[in-house]
C-alpha cells in the first residue's frame, strides 16, 4: 500500500537505469532523503556525483514518513542526558535544531513548494503513571539551555494530562521536497535508477560499486541505502534492528487541528494532519512492532481506525500505508566513516524514525569529512563509536532472535500443512523435509518460495497484512513471489515449482 504522499505527487521526472561503466568523485548509494540531501550539499560544492538507486527517489522508508520535521525525537533527552551526558545531549538537539534550519534555508533558497509550515511539537500523557515521565524531560531539556514548555493545553480532539511542547518545529510533503532538492541540484550530478548495487570493493584509492549492468568508480561512496548491505566489516547487523509503524490519512469531515503531537511511551500514536487538494486530512500512524514479528490487520491498521472513529464517528480512511526504520543498540544514528577499514566509505543510518532532520545532520556532517572539514557534530553521531551497549536488553533480544530464525526455527518439526492455509494468505509448510513458504492466492493459486532471508539466512516469516516475506532478524521484506522488497537483503528468494 502506497502512501498519500506517493498516491498524491504528480512526478515529472524519469532517470535511467546504469548501463555504461563510469567514474565521478562520489557514488550515493540510495535516493532517500539522505541520499540526495548529500548530493545537494555535494554538487553545491563542485563535486561529480552519481546516485544509484535500487527502485526510485524517495520510493522507501522517505516515501512513508510522517514528515515531521523536528529535534523532540519523543522523551529522549532525559534518555541521553542520563546515559551519554549534559554536553552529548546538547550536541544531538543542536544538531537537530541546526537541521530544521538548514531544511527551511533549502526550501527558501531554491524556493521548493512542499507545504512547508512551521508546527509545535508535543509529547503527552494521557496516563497519570507516565506524568513523571514528562516533567523529567522539560527539565532535561531546559537544562540544555532549550526553551521547552510543560502544557495542558493542546489542539487535539481530547484533554491531555500533560505535555511537553517544542515550539517551532515543522512539517512538510516529503516527496515534494525531495524532488525539489533534485531539481535543485546542478548538472554535475547522475541520478540513475531501478540500479541495485550488489557489491562495493576497493581498487588501488578508488571504490568500484557493482551493479547488474556496469560499475561506478569514485574515492568516495556514501551508504545511503538504509540498512548497509555490506556485512563485513561494519557488521552493522550485529548492532541494528528494524521497527514497522502504520499509517492512516483520515478525512474527517470537520475543521482540523494545528500541531504534531506523539504519546510519551509504547505503543506510541503519532498525529499531524495536512492539507492535500485544498482538503484537510488527519494523519495517525503507531501499531510499532519489531519488522518480521507477528501483526494482523486489527492490531495495526484496525487499531488506528478505531482511534480515529473514536474522535470523528463519520470519517472516511482514505490511505493506509507502512514502512520501517533502523533503531540502533544505544538509540544515536550512526554517522560518518563506514569502517576504520574502509577509508573515503561514509553512512548514514539508524535514524529510528527521526530520518527527516537526522538525514540533514547526516549529510552535512558526511560532506564535510569529504571535504576536510571539522563538523562540530560528527563524535557525538560517529558510526564507528566503541561505547558500552547503553540497551543491554534490546542486545540481548538481538542475539536471541538471530539465533532462533538462523539456527532454532530451523530445526523446528511442527509445520503447516498446504491444505492449513487459508485463501490470500501464506505460512511455512514442511515438503519432503525442505521448509517451504506457501501464499495461496484468492483463487487458490500457490506461489511457493524458500523462506530463508538472503541477508543472512534467518527464517522469514509471513505477514499477513501486507502479504510479505518478513525478516525477523534485521528487517529485509520480499513479496510473496520471493522478489526482494526492503534491505539490508539485495537478492530475491529462490523460487520452487509446486505442482
Ligand atoms: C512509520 C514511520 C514514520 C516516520 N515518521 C517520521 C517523522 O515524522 N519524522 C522524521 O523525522 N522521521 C520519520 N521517520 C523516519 C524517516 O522516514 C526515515 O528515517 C528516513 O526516511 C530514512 O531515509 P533514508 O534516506 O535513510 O532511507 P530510504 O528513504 O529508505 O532511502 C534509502 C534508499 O536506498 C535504496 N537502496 C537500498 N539498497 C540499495 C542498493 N543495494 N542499491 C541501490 N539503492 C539501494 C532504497 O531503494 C531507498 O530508496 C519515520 C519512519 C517510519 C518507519
Amino acid at each position: 500500500m502506497n502512501s498519500l504522499w506517493i498516491e498524491t505527487f504528480d512526478k515529472k521526472h524519469e532517470f535511467p537505469k546504469l548501463s555504461n561503466s563510469i567514474s565521478c568523485d562520489v557514488c550515493i548509494i540510495g535516493a532517500g532523503i539522505f541520499g540526495i540531501s548529500c548530493a545537494y550539499y555535494l554538487t553545491k560544492l563542485g563535486f561529480n556525483v552519481v546516485v544509484l538507486e535500487k527502485d526510485e527517489i524517495a520510493s522507501k522508508t522517505t516515501g512513508h514518513t510522517t514528515a515531521k520535521i523536528t529535534s523532540q525525537h519523543g522523551l529522549f533527552y532525559n534518555y541521553l542526558i542520563n546515559n551519554f551526558g549534559i554536553s552529548f545531549a546538547k550536541s544531538y538537539l543542536n544538531a537537530n535544531e541546526n537541521a530544521i534550519k538548514n531544511i527551511k534555508e533549502i526550501i527558501d533558497t531554491e524556493n521548493i513548494s512542499c507545504d512547508f509550515s512551521y508546527q509545535n511539537s508535543f509529547i503527552y500523557t494521557n496516563n497519570h503513571e507516565e506524568l513523571q515521565s514528562i516533567y523529567d524531560e522539560v527539565d532535561a531539556v531546559r537544562s540544555l539551555d532549550f526553551p521547552c514548555e510543560f502544557t495542558t493545553t493542546t489542539e487535539l480532539p481530547f484533554s491531555v494530562l500533560g505535555a511537553c511542547m517544542f515550539q517551532n518545529q515543522a512539517q512538510f510533503h516529503p516527496l515534494k521536497y525531495v524532488y525539489g532538492l533534485v531539481d535543485s541540484i546542478s548538472d554535475n550530478c547522475k541520478i540513475f535508477t531501478h540500479t541495485t548495487v550488489t557489491d562495493i570493493r576497493q581498487s588501488d584509492n578508488n571504490y568500484i560499486c557493482y551493479t547488474d549492468n556496469a560499475n561506478v568508480q569514485s574515492k568516495y561512496v556514501i551508504l545511503a541505502c538504509h540498512y548497509p548491505f555490506l556485512k563485513i566489516p561494519g557488521f552493522y547487523f550485529l548492532k541494528m534492528y528494524q521497527s514497522s509503524s502504520y499509517l492512516i490519512a483520515v478525512d474527517t469531515k470537520t475543521p482540523l487541528f494545528n500541531g504534531m503531537y506523539l504519546t510519551a511511551k509504547s505503543p506510541t500514536l503519532s498525529f499531524r494532519t495536512t492539507q492535500i487538494d485544498g482538503k484537510d486530512l488527519l494523519l495517525i500512524g503507531g501499531a510499532d512492532h519489531k519488522t518480521g514479528t507477528y501483526c494482523n490487520f486489527e492490531s495495526t491498521y484496525g487499531s488506528l481506525e478505531k482511534v480515529a472513529k473514536t474522535y470523528y464517528p463519520n470519517c472516511d480512511v482514505l490511505y493506509r500505508w507502512n514502512t520501517r526504520d533502523c533503531i540502533t543498540l544505544d538509540k544515536v544514528p550512526y554517522i560518518g566513516l563506514y569502517s576504520h577499514y574502509m577509508p573515503n566509505l561514509y553512512v548514514g543510518t539508524g535514524f529510528q524514525k527521526w530520518g527527516m532532520t537526522s538525514s540533514n545532520v547526516a549529510a552535512n556532517i558526511v560532506v564535510d569529512m569529504i571535504r576536510g572539514k571539522e563538523n562540530p557534530y560528527a563524535s557525538t553521531f560517529s558510526a564507528t563509536r566503541m561505547q558500552p551497549i547503553k540497551n543491554k536488553d534490546e542486545m540481548k533480544n538481538m542475539v536471541v532472535q538471530s539465533t532462533k530464525s538462523i539456527v532454532v526455527d530451523k530445526l523446528n518439526s511442527s509445520y503447516l500443512k498446504i491444505d492449513d492455509i487459508a485463501l490470500n494468505s501464506g505460512g511455512i509448510v514442511q515438503i519432503n523435509g525442505s521448509k517451504v513458504g506457501i501464499f495461496k492466492d484468492a483463487t487458490g493459486k500457490i506461489f511457493a518460495v524458500k523462506p530463508v532471508c538472503t541477508h543472512l539466512g534467518c527464517l522469514l516469516s509471513w505477514n499477513d497484512v501486507d502479504k510479505t516475506w518478513d525478516c525477523p532478524c534485521h528487517g529485509s521484506r520480499f513479496d510473496f513471489m520471493g522478489k526482494n522488497l526492503y534491505d539490508p537483503a539485495i537478492e530475491n528468494l529462490e523460487i520452487y515449482n509446486i505442482e
